[in-house]
């Protein structure tokens, strides 16, 4: 059938840049709560797709759907390369988290959620509580980091796990993976930055911190023994790794020449700008840490735990991150090409692995 057109179609989904043979995208409206939802499911090779809810007050319906396709992508990646048989989706909810969020609005969301039969699992992510997590599991059984199915705050995961990949990037680059007296300048020191910084004193390394909030400064001082420096210096001190765990985009056109360590491996998402500062990066001999690869033990912890615990399964696999990052550094330095697009086609092998 032909089908006419009296004005020039509006481009769909199908047309988006961000669109990568998506499975579904939902569009979800209701109009008593006031919920406007995109949840979008990347891919469930390897399981279902499990990804956070963000709710952020997007300009437009449009970037809601950007943020929505790209990151349930990422979460494809993430969840593959973490070795977790699930796949990769990520759900938006256009309002302002301070403002318009109500037990309905997340029941509603909820009831969205299980239309879709577990295709999907849900999550926090920014913007969303503990207890918004509650009402969602209220209308619906896939979710996870509740009450009943979680082990509380991912963070201390995230971590650790930091901690294990940042030791085999230093195993790959010094020949070891003893950080004793090793200097690591930790930029952001919230939830993740200060679990990492209590790993890495333990370990012997000596701490240059950082963070725009002066009382965590002065508490990682006072825990640590560390130095302090600003915010904007953190990547430029002569140390030996920087673990960037405050904001994304560190890694820049800017900040990449002034680099003063031989490491990156940290915490933060999309810490690379654009693709060519990760080959700036590998020009300059400086060892980047895969962002999603390393951050991967609260996504794990999400996962694994269950109503009894699930710790030691949590640990484990997190552990195991350090396998995964030195599996990456190996490849990378033998195919002489930068560690995130080898971090991208492992993932890619297995999900090509499953039939
Ligand atoms: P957080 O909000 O608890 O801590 C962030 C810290 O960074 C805060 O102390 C803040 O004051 C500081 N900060 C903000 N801007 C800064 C700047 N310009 N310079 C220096 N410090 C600055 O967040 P978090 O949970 O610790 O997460 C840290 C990073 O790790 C984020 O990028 C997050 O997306 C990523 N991440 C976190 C998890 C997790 O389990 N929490 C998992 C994966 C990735």
């Amino acid at each position: 059938m032909n089908v006419q057109f009296s004005k020039p179609p509006v481009p769909t989904a199908f047309e988006h840049d961000e669109f990568d043979d998506h499975e579904n995208v939902l569009f979800a409206r209701d109009r008593k709560s006031g919920l406007t939802a995109i949840i979008a499911v990347h891919d469930t090779t390897l399981g279902p797709a499990l990804g956070g809810c963000r709710i952020w007050p997007y300009p437009s319906k449009a970037e809601a759907l950007t943020d929505a396709l790209r990151l349930s992508r990422g979460m494809t990646y993430k969840n593959a390369l973490a070795g977790l048989d699930l796949g990769g989706g990520k759900a938006v909810i256009i309002a302002d988290p301070r403002q318009d969020k109500t037990p309905e609005l997340m029941k509603a969301f909820g009831t969205h959620v299980e239309r879709l039969s577990g295709t999907y699992i849900t999550a926090e992510d920014v913007g969303v509580s503990p207890e918004d997590m509650e009402a969602v599991a209220e209308k619906t059984r896939h979710v996870r980091g509740t009450r009943a199915t979680g082990l509380g705050d991912p963070s201390p995961f995230t971590a650790l796990g930091v901690f294990e990949g940042l030791k085999a990037a230093a195993s790959h680059v010094f020949g070891s993976s003893d950080l004793t007296g090793k200097r690591v300048s930790v930029q952001g020191l919230g939830h993740v930055g200060f679990d990492l910084c209590k790993h890495l004193h333990e370990a012997g390394a000596s701490l240059i911190v950082s963070d725009i909030h002066e009382p965590a400064v002065q508490r990682a001082v006072s825990c640590f023994d560390a130095t302090a420096v600003k915010p904007e210096d953190a990547h430029r001190v002569d140390a030996d790794i920087f673990a960037p765990c405050a904001l994304g985009g560190v890694l820049n056109a800017q900040t990449v020449p002034e680099i003063g360590a031989k490491i990156v491996a940290g915490a933060s998402n999309n810490q690379l700008q654009t693709t060519e500062d990760g080959v700036a990066l590998k020009k300059r001999g400086i060892l980047y840490a895969p962002d999603y690869a390393i951050n991967a033990g609260g996504v794990i912890s999400i996962a694994l735990a269950t109503p009894g615990g699930g710790e030691q399964a949590v640990r484990a696999k997190t552990l195991a991150i350090a396998e995964t990052m030195s599996a990456i550094f190996s490849r990378a330095e033998e195919a002489n090409r930068p560690p995130e697009q080898i971090a991208d086609e492992i993932a890619e092998e297995r999900l090509n692995r499953r039939p």
